[in-house]
């Protein structure tokens, strides 16, 4: 997703631009409310939970937008890890449940209960370690409306410019429970998805994966039917309106054709074509750079929403209303599709390491105004990150945290630093390692191996330790000091320097007096020289009237108390 701060600036803005006509909205933003339990996404997990696998989801959603409401029958395949008497399924209570079959065979309404928006399901007997079982859930009624999607989460009830609906969901927040019965953790993404979306006449209901096809009803109404491998569970996402769509079939420099799909309001048909002409070099982009497009055997799709944009696995949601910025590309559009490497392909297992998919994600925009224009373009870009850092919590907990307790500043998390500092914080690994090993490790936590071809790795789960594991394989380095400082702590590492006569020190200042020997270039007279700073210090002798400038290509992010005076001018202080 977004980070709130950058876009917080333009929501106001964006929201006039979009002008949601005043749709006949029945439903009010935020209601129905929600639990506390249906809020959390992620955390810690009963372990009867944590034992399930979802094998295969297959989900049937009528979406009726006159009423606001939705109907679903979902066919979940678990597999257990461990015994298990009864079923834990994460269901918003809003959405009651009718009936329930497990293999076929249809439960008693006593079986179950969801009073708070945990469905828990006796089992007609234990299942134990090892074993398959099938759930048949029937539900429906009114799905929670989302306020100001994606910063909160839920449907999306909007209008085309001639009224018609326009529709879309989002859920990395509050999670997959807002509109089907799923496992609502990192964890829970099921190995495959068939998902059919049945809608009114006219309307196209657009998702992850490879339509399998297009049903029409006796009334009119088209079934849309999705099959995806291992989508993230807020990855299954419903966006809805009558679509136009731009295709192409892309040649991939690693031999595969991708499909490129581009679906945009009717009243975008100017636009449109202008945005889907930066599908084919951003590609190339992450592909050169990164490594093979994850999911090339699907598509790579992206569809015009409502709201700003969210990294819906080959069907990204994009919201940024085709606004021109001076590096020449749409950033939404590419940090969206970013999250295909740094999210889809590589998820976070727990969302303490959020920052793998944002810090990345991030740091993706610059790297590709880099790759275009070079590094006056990129140091452009990063010094309009560095201005949003704001060092109040430190990136990683060590704690197993739920979505909002890392992206709610108000939660005590680290919020946008996991985006702009993330992205800073590769900025200086990059500059310290160089390009070769950081390319190297980046490929190695995206794809599990240091050589991905299309066929030859799957998603995967990674982790903060896993990372620094890689880069002090791929070093041969123990780099554990420098990550103890950037993610382990909130407070930035200090540079000072103090000269005396012909004598220049330089000593890093870390919090909590943790060791910090990071090299640092220095300017002397218009000449530049890398330090070594074993121990965090080094003293060079340096003629007493030379003009001295440290790190003066800003390699390294490093306290700056111009900035801490600017921000805290900001804050009104
Ligand atoms: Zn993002």
């Amino acid at each position: 997703m977004e980070s709130a701060i950058r876009t917080s600036l333009l929501l106001a803005a964006s929201l006039t631009a979009f002008a949601f006509p005043a749709a006949a909205s029945q439903v009010k933003p935020g209601e129905p409310p929600i639990t506390a339990q249906t809020k959390l996404s992620g955390g810690e997990r009963p372990p009867e939970q944590a034992a399930l696998t979802l094998e295969h989801v297959d989900l049937a959603i009528e979406v009726r937008p006159e009423e606001e409401q939705i109907s679903g029958i979902a066919t979940l395949t678990l597999s257990t890890a461990a015994p298990i008497e009864r079923l834990l399924i994460d269901l918003d209570k809003n959405l009651p449940v009718r009936a329930i079959a497990i293999d076929g065979q249809p439960l008693d309404d006593s079986a179950w209960s969801n009073p708070e928006g945990q469905l828990a399901i006796r089992l007609p007997q234990p299942l134990p370690a090892g074993a398959r079982v099938t759930a048949k859930i029937s539900y429906g009624g009114t799905p929670h409306v989302a306020v100001r999607a994606p910063w909160d989460d839920g449907f999306v009830w909007a209008k085309t410019a001639d009224g018609r609906p326009w529709i879309a969901t989002t859920s990395e927040g509050y999670g997959c429970d807002l509109f089907w019965p799923c496992l609502d953790f990192p964890k829970g993404e099921p190995k495959l998805v068939d998902l059919h979306v049945t809608v009114p006449k006219g309307l196209k209901a657009i998702s992850g994966g490879v339509l399998k096809g297009v049903d029409t009803l006796a009334d009119g109404r088209t079934t849309w039917s999705w099959q995806q491998k291992s989508p993230n569970p807020y990855s299954v996402a419903l966006q809805i309106a009558p679509y136009e769509e731009l295709s192409a079939s892309y040649a991939s420099r690693f031999g595969n054709r991708i499909p490129l799909f581009f679906w945009y309001l009717p009243e975008k048909k100017d636009k449109a074509p202008g945005l889907f002409a930066e599908f084919a070099p951003t590609l190339d982009f992450f592909e050169s750079v990164i490594g093979p497009y994850p999911f090339g055997d699907e598509k790579l799709g992206v569809v015009e929403t409502p709201h700003l944009g969210m990294e819906h696995q080959t069907a990204n949601a994009y919201g940024n209303d085709y606004k021109k910025a001076p590096e020449g590309f749409d950033w939404l559009f590419q940090h969206e599709l970013s999250h295909e490497w740094f999210g889809n392909q590589l998820t976070a297992a727990n969302w303490d390491d959020y920052w793998l998919h944002e810090g990345y994600g991030e740091y993706m925009q610059p790297l590709y105004g880099r790759w275009r224009e070079g590094e006056a373009r990129y140091a452009a870009m990063m010094e309009e990150q560095r201005r949003r850092i704001t060092n109040k919590a430190p990136i990683v907990s060590g704690k197993v945290r739920t979505e909002e307790q890392v992206y709610e500043e108000s939660l005590g998390g680290p919020s946008g630093d996991i985006y702009y500092k993330g992205a800073w914080v590769l900025h200086t690994l990059r500059n310290t390692i160089g390009d070769a090993a950081f390319f190297d490790v980046t490929r190695r936590i995206v794809y599990g191996r240091p050589d991905p071809k299309p066929g030859n790795f799957a998603p995967r789960y990674g982790s903060t330790d896993e990372y620094i594991r890689l880069v002090n394989q791929v070093t041969g380095k123990d780099y554990g000091w420098f990550f103890d400082v950037y993610l382990r702590e909130a407070a930035l590492p200090d540079l000072v320097q103090t000269r005396t006569g012909n004598q220049l020190t330089l000593s890093w200042r870390a919090p909590n007096g943790k060791p910090f020997p990071l090299p640092v270039e220095v300017e002397v007279d218009g000449k530049i020289q890398r330090v070594e700073m074993p121990g965090g210090t080094a003293t060079l002798t340096v003629p007493a009237a030379a003009h001295v400038v440290l790190d003066p290509w800003a390699k390294l992010l490093r306290r700056s108390p111009a900035l801490e005076a600017v921000q805290a001018q900001t804050r009104g202080e």
